[in-house]
């Protein structure tokens, strides 16, 4: 009797996947009264088959066998849209057990065909997965099989998306999609590839790398455990591949240590029947490994209302498979992650992502454990906000409805309720725009779980105090700021220097002469203002908005000198004479005495408002804001007058410059008040 002392090592991924599980579970638990048939063999593997004859689910023959009522199993590798079509108008019982990654890249070429992409699979062109896929984009893809299609290929001004059959190698892909790159003006690439598989494919390689021999489990027609095969006979020459125990080979005396591999549709069962045998053979020298304990080890103990954590294993539109470590898997249903705005599926259930939910019930009736992830948040929920209620720390939550009184929040799952008076500091009298909104609030009430009330308004005003005694800490004359118009009065702007208030007085606002405050600034603006007075004591600040360099009669000497000869505008006429404007803001005026070569009773009797004179300076007083002009001088402007006779140039009416200016001044102030 040979007697052999081996160590078996098996890989942790090994036999049944779980889209395969599902598959195989929906046929065994189908309890239906008529014909079952499955599109294309459900499993690659004969005993599976074999009882699944035994249990009269036979694979269909021909579509024209079907009959209304008549029940059919999609299996893993699902099918095209036109043949789901006809099983549609065929009308029989559809039981979809099509593999959530494989659901995934139908609805991709769907899509992206839909916006005008060339789609490329990389695949086997016979396999049915891929012909499936095929059938989603309207049997239009081109598939390449290997990098020889790849390189074949003539370049094309196209844009293009490429997806992978779920069991192929990835660093084949990887290949062929820089070749694909070269040949597309764009290609975008999916990645498709089952991390089922790729767990499998990358255990088994590593498995194989240390091993004398290696045993691969699974269907000779099975596409992923052909890829096992492929990959552990480059690293191991002793490679077997078998469908059961009985075709196990005989080992070496120098084999110390075998593998095991199983692909996809191997069943458990299948597995340990390989290593008992295997175990025999070895004439009682136990393996290593008991397999069923190891497996049950490997199986968590789960209790309902228990949070578990798990990994994402896939998706399709109603549930989120979970990997549990336990002989099911966990499903949460889609529609709790739908209420989270920011959802977006490719980034949040990216399969291997660690989620926590939980336990609702271990069984669901399908043999599933069924999750809820919202019941986890709501507990993760309450324990932050709790925190943030303790800690007087603020959160952010969003708006869900408004109701009478206030609005309705959710943070997590908790319901928090914020008073319309509590929206804001000021009073908002509708407050409909809130829904939706996403705000930071206080947590102001904490009775229980059902009664959390939320306030902005202490967060903001809070804000606004810290915001005043750094402002007051600091402030002083002449220290300038940005603020905004918050309010615009008849006497000047009040301006929001970041939670004190100041006023612009409406003289502050311009140099020129303005009646409302509007016609310098609107509410909202952004302005530059510096304070001109304080007092800390009443919380008074009065702000400077026109700006020195702004003032027209800023640097007046050097723009305009006595002697100069000018052209203005006749503004406006006084007794005494009339105001003529040099530029906007500068004003001179020319007195009565300087109009005319002759004695004239009004100034309106040679000018007229809006006329353009040409003048000569004869004073300028820059601190009183005074230029004095004359026309006379220049080219005077008499008055024609039919009884009189004219009188000739120089025979003037006898005053003096002087007396002029002296009652200029008196006038000006006259005119002024
Ligand atoms: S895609 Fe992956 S999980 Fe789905 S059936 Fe295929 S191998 Fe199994």
């Amino acid at each position: 009797m040979q007697v052999i002392d081996v160590e078996i090592k098996l890989t942790e991924h090994a036999g049944f996947c779980f889209g395969v599980n599902k598959a195989v579970k929906i046929a065994f638990e189908l309890n239906h009264d008529g014909p079952v048939y499955t599109i294309g063999e459900l499993i690659h593997n004969r005993q599976i088959l074999d009882e699944l004859e035994r249990r009269d689910i036979k694979k269909l023959d021909r579509m024209e066998s079907l009959k209304k009522g008549d029940c059919v199993i999609i299996r893993a590798h699902g099918i095209g849209k036109g043949l789901y079509q006809e099983l549609c108008d065929r009308e029989v019982k559809i039981l979809d057990a099509t593999c959530p990654y494989v659901k995934r890249i139908h609805d991709i070429v769907k899509t992206q065909q839909e916006q005008g992409f060339q789609i490329i699979i990389v695949g086997d062109p016979n396999h049915p997965e891929v012909i499936g896929i095929n059938g989603w984009c309207e049997g239009k893809a081109l598939i390449i099989a290997s990098e020889k299609d790849a390189e074949a290929l003539a370049y094309r001004d196209q844009k293009a998306v490429v997806v992978a059959q779920t069991t192929y190698k990835r660093a084949k892909y990887e290949e062929i999609f820089k070749l694909l790159k070269k040949k597309f003006a764009i290609v975008l690439k999916f990645d498709t590839i089952c991390n089922a598989t790729v767990q499998r494919q990358t255990e088994t390689e590593e498995l194989s790398r240390c091993v004398d021999v290696m045993i691969v489990i699974g269907g000779k027609n099975s596409s992923n455990t052909q890829k096992l095969y492929e990959i552990c006979k480059e690293n191991c020459s002793e490679t077997y591949l078998i469908e059961k125990a009985d075709e196990l080979p005989l080992f070496d005396k120098k084999v110390k240590t075998v593998g095991i591999t199983a692909g996809a549709s191997t069943p458990e069962t299948v597995i340990k029947e390989v290593i008992f045998h295997m175990e025999d053979m070895m004439n009682g020298h136990e393996s290593e490994i008991d397999f069923s304990q190891a497996l049950e080890m490997t199986f968590t103990d789960l209790k309902a209302n228990e949070v578990i954590k798990g990994k994402i294993i896939g998706y399709n539109n109603n549930d989120v498979f979970v990997d549990l470590g336990y002989k099911a898997d966990g499903l949460i249903p889609m529609e709790e992650f739908l209420d989270d705005p920011d959802f977006d599926p490719e980034r949040d259930l990216q399969p291997g992502k660690e989620i926590e939910a939980l336990i609702v019930k271990i069984n669901d009736g399908e043999g599933n454990v069924s999750l809820s992830k919202r019941k986890v948040d709501s507990i993760r929920g309450f324990e932050i906000v709790e925190e943030a209620f303790k800690n007087r720390t603020p959160i952010e939550i969003l708006i869900k409805e408004i109701v009478k009184g206030g609005a309705v929040a959710d943070f997590k799952g908790v319901r928090i309720f914020i008073p319309a008076s509590q929206l804001s500091d000021r009073f908002i009298k509708d407050i409909t725009p809130f829904k939706g909104k996403k705000v930071t609030v206080l947590i102001t009430e904490m009775a229980n779980r059902r009664r959390v009330v939320g306030s902005c308004r202490a967060l903001i005003e809070e804000e606004k105090e810290k915001k005043s005694e750094a402002f007051w800490s600091e402030a002083e004359i002449g220290r300038e700021y940005t603020g905004t118009v918050k309010n615009l009065t008849k006497f000047g702007a009040f301006v929001d220097l970041g939670g004190v208030d100041g006023l612009v007085h409406i003289s502050e606002l311009s140099w020129k002469r303005i009646d409302d405050p509007s016609e310098v600034l609107k509410v909202d603006d952004e302005v530059h203002v510096r304070i001109l007075d304080l007092d800390k004591e009443k919380k008074k600040i009065s702000l400077g908005y026109r700006k020195m360099e702004d003032n027209p009669w800023y640097n007046i000497e050097n723009k305009y000198h006595v002697g100069d000869i000018i052209t203005g505008t006749v503004l406006r006429m006084v007794p005494f004479g009339v105001f003529v404007e040099l530029e906007e803001g500068v004003e001179g005026l020319v007195h009565i005495s300087q109009i005319s070569s002759v004695r004239i009773g009004r100034p309106d009797e040679v000018l007229s408002v809006g006329q353009q004179v040409e003048m000569k300076i004869i004073d300028i007083n820059s601190d009183l804001k005074k230029i004095s002009l004359s026309i006379k001088e220049v080219k005077p402007i008499d008055p024609v007058r039919e009884d009189e006779p004219a009188r000739e140039i120089g025979e003037d009416i006898p005053t003096t410059h002087h007396e002029d200016m002296s009652n200029t001044i008196g006038d000006i102030l006259n005119e002024k008040k």
